[in-house]
């Protein structure tokens, strides 16, 4: 085992994989024209761009033309939210980027149960003379995947426009986003072995959104900015490499055996199931221990607490509180998501490692640290 901490926390984000760095290099340095100039390198940078916006559609199953670059999820979701007159429905256990902006008009909250899973029938009581409901696909804490399909069917009988973040699906399970009937979807490159900073919002043809950035009128008007060409050609080729049945199998298998070997070890409790949520993550609790003493107390792994730092004061997580998790039981909780790199072996040690700082975290008076979330 190498000095390097065993990094076991891939939806917080992934490394860039050689082959996507390698093929983004030359659009730094050589061909680092604007793809707005119509010059011949400007044009250059333009076909760059759109093999890349074709590449990402593919990934996602929609015309390379509904797919709109961003600087990220977190934007992405901002233009669908703020791009829609009207009030806006969202579930719970949303991510921040989503959540927090909704917070700022006028919104309902679709609620889950001790599962994670919504509510069907309160989300069709509250969708009610919405302008746009936005639940995400798949949670990054807890890996539940929620049933889309029935939201579309809500949407349509409401007459409202149907968006999903689905930054943590991207990459880990099937992602058909024609199929599934959405108006709009955020997904991030940086999740899926791509560079941080770039990201795609899919609007779906014919719908229209109020712009957010006003500018240049890039990006059919969506989004004003001269064009990231580095990233968007980084986004392009980690979706193009993107294998989501097989990973699935992989990180299925890894978490299983993560599983069993701390099983042996030490008494924990699951929030979620990795064979029906998302195959590579787990969010689980050790009853008695504070998961941010848990987490300084084993250096050699990385993994997230169930809290996020707010000026440094530890708040629980809004997600395992909407299921209905007491707030000391959330600052109990842990999430471990595995990745592609992700061996038999690290998860073997990270299992060893795990309990034994349990062990220590369950002790009189063993503090943690707190100094933010990244999830
Ligand atoms: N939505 C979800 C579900 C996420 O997990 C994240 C990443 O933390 C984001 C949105 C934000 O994505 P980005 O970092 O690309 O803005």
């Amino acid at each position: 085992m190498s000095d390097r901490p065993i990094y076991l926390d891939y939806n917080a984000t992934t490394p860039v994989a050689g082959a996507v760095f390698d093929r983004m290099r030359p659009w730094f340095t050589e061909d680092f024209a604007n793809p707005a100039s119509t010059h011949r390198l400007g044009q250059v940078a333009l076909a760059a761009v759109q093999e890349a916006r074709a590449a990402v559609a593919g990934a996602l199953s929609v015309p390379a033309n509904s797919v709109v670059f961003t600087s990220g999820a977190t934007e992405a979701s901002n233009l669908a939210i703020r791009g829609v007159t009207g009030p806006v429905v969202v579930a719970a256990t949303e991510h921040k980027a989503v959540l927090d902006t909704a917070k700022a008009r006028e919104f309902a909250v679709a609620s889950v149960d001790r599962r994670g899973r919504l509510d069907l029938d309160q989300l069709d009581r509250v969708a009610r003379g919405a302008a746009l409901i936005s639940i995400m696909l798949a949670n990054n804490e807890t890996g539940v995947v929620h049933d889309l399909a029935t939201v579309v069917e809500i949407g349509r009988r409401h007459g409202c426009l149907v968006h999903t973040d689905a930054t943590q699906a991207f990459g880990k399970i099937k992602l058909d986003l024609q199929e599934l009937g959405v108006d709009l979807a955020s997904v991030s490159a940086h999740k899926i072995y791509g560079p941080k900073g770039i990201g795609a919002l899919y609007v779906r043809r014919g719908v229209t959104l109020d712009s957010v950035m006003t500018g240049g009128g890039h990006e059919r008007g969506f989004r004003a900015g001269t064009l990231n060409v580095p990233g968007i050609v980084g986004f392009g080729v980690a979706a193009e490499r993107l294998q989501p049945a097989v990973e699935a199998v992989r990180s299925r298998a890894l978490l299983d055996r993560f599983v069993s070997r701390l099983g042996s070890r030490e008494s924990f409790v699951l929030h979620s199931d990795h064979r029906t949520g998302l195959p590579n993550t787990l969010s689980l609790r050790f009853p008695g221990a504070d998961a941010e003493a848990v987490i300084a107390n084993a250096p050699e792994i990385c993994i997230s607490a169930g809290s996020a730092c707010t000026a440094a004061i530890p708040e629980p997580s809004h997600v395992l509180l909407a299921m209905g998790v007491p707030s000391d039981e959330a600052f109990e909780s842990l999430r471990i998501s595995v990745g592609a790199p992700t061996t038999d072996e690290e998860v073997d040690q990270a299992a060893l490692l795990l309990a034994r700082s349990v062990r220590r975290g369950r002790e009189p008076n063993a503090g943690g640290v707190c100094e933010g979330a990244a999830w």
